[in-house]
């Protein structure tokens, strides 16, 4: 995919680009009071509004509908930004351009399904219309590659990357799961493609947007997408996520930007692109260790109130057994799986006796 840079299509480009808006459409005075403030920061190059809202579950606010296009129009035509607006199937796309937006994305909750992609691209077939493309909602980076590919043969090539991070089932601060290494794979598999983040959807929550802004930015990403509404907490979708616009500058002023260029970043960067992928794999090699000594713990706590012994040769056995199976299977390097659980369970071992000692003394 040879996508066409935003320098290029982008009436005022900038490094790193920001988008920002409210979640949602709510009213024309809302708009217009989030344009004109926006518009006189000076600092976002796109605005945002959801005009239809897949809302998880049936009676929550789906968003104000057609009637909003004509708001954003006017607010378009008085501040000079162009809003982008969320589209998931081909009536939206044909209402939206009918009303004279000009740049859509598509959600999470379209990503998934090829049929909808589809469906959207065929209706953009021949127009020249920029699509910004979330994530799925699951892990799955073959199936963001597929949405944009899909766009991208309809002849769609102003497309950029959204992340917007990933469902999990598993309790986490995180309203979406941040798997930083699935956008840097993207990045590393497409140098010249764009990726913003949206830091409103993976933190779920204010006071978390900050830290995640900040590591888009280091880990050299091209922008953020930030939900910003006059007053969040009346917000009528994703209250608790929205930054105050009044303070959206400060927020902005509260980064530190990096001096790396897009260019720079394709030409010298690869390096250092796929060391920060082999760092956020070794992140999520230590978090799986810390739940797994979280287990251990608990496993050291049931053999003691059952006086059972911590060593049990049987036990050690199998799990050897089955993991150079595993690696066997999987063609992962049998000598470093067999030196990594010999001290995997060495560990394992003493904070288990740790664990029994204390029950013991106590
Ligand atoms: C949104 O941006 O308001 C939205 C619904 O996003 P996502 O598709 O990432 O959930
Ligand atoms: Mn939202």
């Amino acid at each position: 995919m040879q996508t066409i840079p935003t320098k290029h299509w982008l009436p005022h480009p900038t490094s790193p680009l920001i988008i920002a808006g409210p979640c949602s459409a709510e009213s024309e005075g809302q708009i217009m009071d989030v344009a004109e403030k926006l518009a006189a920061s000076g600092r976002v190059q796109l605005l945002r509004a959801g005009v239809w809202k897949p809302r998880t579950r049936p009676n929550s606010f789906e968003g104000m509908g057609k009637k909003a296009l004509p708001w954003l129009i006017k607010a378009e035509e008085a501040y000079g930004i162009p809003f982008v607006i969320e589209v998931a199937n081909a009536e939206h796309v044909r209402a939206a351009l009918d009303a004279g937006i000009r740049h859509l994305w598509i959600g999470a909750r379209t990503t998934v399904n090829p049929f909808s992609v589809q469906e959207i691209a065929n209706e953009l077939k021949g127009r020249d219309i920029p699509v910004f493309v979330k994530n799925p909602l699951n892990p799955d980076l073959q199936l963001w590659i597929g949405a944009l590919e899909r766009l991208y043969a309809a002849g769609i090539h102003k497309l950029v990357a959204v992340h917007r991070g990933f469902s999990t089932y598993q309790e986490s601060v995180y309203r979406n799961s941040p798997n930083w290494e699935i956008p840097i794979e993207l990045k590393t598999k497409f140098p010249q493609l764009e990726i913003l983040v949206d830091p409103s959807h993976i933190a779920g929550k204010r006071y978390l947007l900050k830290e995640i802004a900040q590591k888009a930015l280091d880990l050299g990403f091209d922008g953020l997408m930030i939900e910003t509404h006059p007053d969040p907490d009346k917000a009528l979708s994703d209250p608790k996520q929205q930054i105050v616009l009044d303070q959206f500058e400060a927020f902005l002023d509260s980064l530190q930007e990096r001096q790396l260029h897009f260019e720079d970043s394709i030409a010298i960067n690869q390096l250092e692109q796929l060391r920060k992928l082999i760092d956020e794999l070794d992140h999520n090699l230590m978090e799986n260790l810390k739940r797994r000594q979280q287990v251990v713990e608990q496993i050291g706590a049931y053999k003691a109130d059952h006086g059972v012994t911590v060593f049990q040769l049987e036990r050690w056995r199998q799990i050897i057994k089955d993991r150079m199976n595993f690696a066997q299977a999987n063609e992962i390097d049998a000598d470093l799986i067999h030196a990594v659980w010999n001290e995997i369970h060495k560990a394992s071992i003493r904070i288990q006796t740790d664990v029994v000692n204390q029950k013991l003394s106590s």
